[in-house]
């Protein structure tokens, strides 16, 4: 065999054929569908390469696709900028607390005031007399 084989569309783009069965079927290269040997148009009638498609509808699916991929990677980077702010925030939240803890480790203060506080704004240093201080509440 001579040549490479091509699979034209009403738009006039073509795909060189790659996958080949014995007797001469081969693979469609637009929709993958068998083909029987030697036919210009694909015979899967919803394909771009039958007989039934024109440039026209062939052209406004094209640009319906892209459209819907474009769409499609817009909210995918959006909900990947949106994880990461949480991610960062998170992890900014955590960066802190660390701090606070040292800060009340340093003053001998109790972590569970420092917990119950209002650490992000207003950290809560105490100390208190008893170490069973919390173990008597209600
Ligand atoms: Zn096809
Ligand atoms: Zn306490």
């Amino acid at each position: 065999m001579t040549g490479e084989q091509i699979m034209t569309i009403a738009t006039g783009e073509a795909r060189p054929i790659t996958t080949w069965f014995a007797g001469g079927w081969f693979t469609c290269p637009w929709c993958g569908a068998a083909n029987p040997p030697k036919v210009q148009h694909c015979d899967n009638p919803a394909c771009w390469a039958s007989t039934y498609a024109t440039a026209d509808r062939v052209r406004a699916e094209q640009e319906r696709i892209a459209r819907q991929h474009a769409e499609h990677e817009q909210r995918r980077s959006a909900v990947e900028a949106h994880t990461a702010a949480q991610q960062r925030c998170q992890e900014e939240r955590a960066a802190l607390w660390q701090r606070r803890v040292a800060t009340a480790n340093e003053r001998g203060a109790c972590l569970t005031c420092l917990r119950r506080s209002r650490w992000e704004t207003q950290p809560l240093y105490r100390r208190h007399r008893r170490p069973d201080f919390h173990d008597t509440e209600p």
